[in-house]
C-alpha cells in the first residue's frame, strides 16, 4: 500500500501534471473574435450585426425551440425570464435550496421572493414533493436547476405547475441542451436560462447567457427587457422609447462569434466527456464508501459537476460524522494532486445575504441539502476538457489509494469530529 502524500508519500497525480485549458481555444474561436473587432459592430443594437442573431438561430434550433434571446449572463437571463413570464415584487417562486446562489439572487433583484425547498437525496435536484408543499396562494413560478448538467424531473414539476398555474423557469446553466425524455434542457419549461460562463460546458471568453422559450409574446418581452425596455426597429433610427422597466442585459458580439465557434465542437466534445467520465465513474463505483454520481436511463447527464457522497458508516464512522470526513477526505485528496472542493458550502436558504435586513425569503427546513453539503465533495473543471481521460484515471487512483486508507481516514476523522463536538 502506498504512503499517502500528506504523509511524505508520492501523490497520486504527479507534480506537474496539468489540468487541460478550458474553455478551448482554436484558430476558429481567433478568427471569430477579430472578425468581430474588424467589423466594428459590437453590440445587437449595431445597425446590420450579425452574430448575435446567428447564435440565438442556432441556439433555438440545437434545443427544440421558436425562440433564443442572448444575454450578458445567466443570471441576468433568469431575471429577464422570471420578468417576462409575469414574476414581480412580493410574488412567490421556489428554488432548489441547493444550486449556485445566482438561482436565488435572479429571483431576489425582482423583489419576488424566493422559496427555498429541499432536494433528492440521489440526483441533487429540485424534490417535486417538496415544491408541492411549499406552495401558497402567493407562488407565481418555480425554478428547477438542472444541477451538475442532470436534468431535473420536469414532467412531475410540470404537472404540479400545470395544476397550480405557475410559469416554470428552467435554470439551465449547468446543463446545456442535455436530453430528458426525448428533449432537450431549454425546451423543458415556459422559458430557460443558460449561462455561458468561461467555465460552463458551452463557455465564450468571458460572460454571456442564452434565454430561450417556445413563446413569441415571452420571446419579445425578454427582448426587451435586455434592452431597457426598447422595441428596436429592424432598420431605420433607435426610438429611445422604453416600454417596460427592463435591464442592460446585452451580449456583445464578441462574445456571441466565440461561442458559435464552440458549438461547432459541443456534440464531439460532450461525447467524449460522456466517455471519460462513465469509464472514471465505474472505476469510483467500486469504491464501497463513496456514491457516485448516476444518471437515471431516461435522461442523459451533461457532467458540468461531479458530486461525490460519503458513507460514514463504510469508514466505521457514525452517521453524523459525515463533515469531519468529507474534511479529512478533501484535504488528503489535495494532497495527493485532485482539486476536491465543496463548491456550495450551505443551503442557498442560509446564505449571510438572507439574513435580517436582507432580501425577503420564505424558509423550511431542508434537510437533504443540509446533510449533501455536509458529506459530499465535487470535482470541477478537470473532467471538461475531451482529454481529461488520462487525468480521470489518475484521480481515480487518489480515490482508491484514499479507500485502502480508510482506517487513517477514520482516525483523522474522528479527531476532527470530536473536535466539532467538544466545540458544540
Ligand atoms: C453559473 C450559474 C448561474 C449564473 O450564471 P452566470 O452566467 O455566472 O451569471 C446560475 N445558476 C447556476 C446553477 C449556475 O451554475
Amino acid at each position: 500500500m502506498s504512503k499517502l502524500a500528506v504523509l511524505g508519500g508520492t501523490r497520486a497525480v504527479p507534480e506537474g501534471t496539468t489540468v487541460p485549458r478550458w474553455p478551448i481555444v482554436t484558430d476558429a474561436e481567433r478568427a471569430a473574435v477579430l472578425g468581430v473587432i474588424d467589423s466594428g459592430r459590437f453590440t445587437v443594437a449595431a445597425g446590420g450585426e450579425q452574430e448575435i442573431p446567428a447564435l440565438e438561430r442556432e441556439w433555438a434550433d440545437r434545443v427544440g425551440v421558436g425562440h433564443c434571446v442572448a444575454v450578458a449572463n445567466g443570471t441576468i437571463g433568469l431575471s429577464i425570464a422570471l420578468a417576462a413570464a409575469g414574476v414581480g415584487p412580493g410574488d412567490e417562486v421556489v428554488v432548489p435550496a441547493l444550486s449556485f446562489v445566482g438561482t436565488a439572487l435572479a429571483v431576489a433583484h425582482l423583489g419576488a421572493v424566493p422559496v427555498f425547498v429541499d432536494i433528492d437525496p440521489v440526483s441533487f435536484n429540485l424534490d417535486p414533493d417538496a415544491l408541492r408543499a411549499a406552495l401558497s396562494d402567493r407562488t407565481a413560478a418555480v425554478v428547477p436547476v438542472h444541477l451538475h448538467g442532470l436534468p431535473a424531473d420536469m414532467d412531475e414539476i410540470g404537472a404540479v405547475a400545470a395544476r397550480h398555474r405557475l410559469a416554470v423557469v428552467e435554470d439551465a446553466a449547468q446543463a446545456h441542451g442535455v436530453a430528458y425524455r426525448g428533449r432537450r434542457t431549454g425546451s423543458l419549461g415556459d422559458l430557460a436560462a443558460f449561462s455561458l460562463n468561461a467555465s460552463k460546458n458551452l463557455p465564450t471568453c468571458g460572460e454571456g447567457g442564452l434565454v430561450t422559450t417556445d413563446d413569441a409574446r415571452l420571446a419579445g418581452r425578454a427582448a426587451l427587457l435586455r434592452q431597457f425596455g426598447e422595441r428596436l426597429p429592424a432598420r431605420g433610427d433607435r426610438p429611445y422609447r422604453s416600454e417596460l422597466a427592463g435591464w442592460n442585459g446585452k451580449i456583445n458580439a464578441i462574445q456571441a462569434a466565440f461561442t458559435r465557434a464552440q458549438l461547432a465542437h459541443l456534440d464531439e466534445w460532450a461525447l467524449a466527456r460522456d466517455r471519460n467520465v462513465r469509464a472514471f465513474l465505474d472505476r469510483t463505483a467500486a469504491i464501497p464508501g463513496l456514491v457516485a454520481p448516476t444518471a437515471p436511463g431516461d435522461r442523459e447527464h451533461g457532467w458540468h459537476i461531479l458530486r461525490f457522497r460519503l458513507l460514514p458508516a463504510a469508514f466505521d464512522l457514525p452517521e453524523t460524522a459525515g463533515g469531519a470526513l468529507r474534511a479529512a477526505i478533501c484535504r488528503v485528496l489535495r494532497g495527493e494532486g485532485v482539486p476536491a472542493s465543496r463548491y456550495q458550502s450551505m443551503p442557498l436558504s442560509r446564505q449571510p445575504l438572507f439574513a435580517d435586513g436582507g432580501p425577503t425569503c420564505r424558509r423550511s427546513d431542508v434537510p437533504v441539502t443540509e446533510a449533501v453539503v455536509a458529506d459530499s465533495f465535487v470535482l470541477q473543471r478537470v473532467h471538461l476538457h475531451p482529454d481529461a481521460g488520462p487525468l480521470l484515471d489518475r484521480v481515480a487512483d487518489a480515490l482508491e489509494k484514499v479507500w485502502e486508507h480508510r482506517a487513517t481516514l477514520a482516525v483523522l476523522a474522528r479527531a476532527q469530529h470530536g473536535g466539532d463536538q467538544v466545540a458544540a
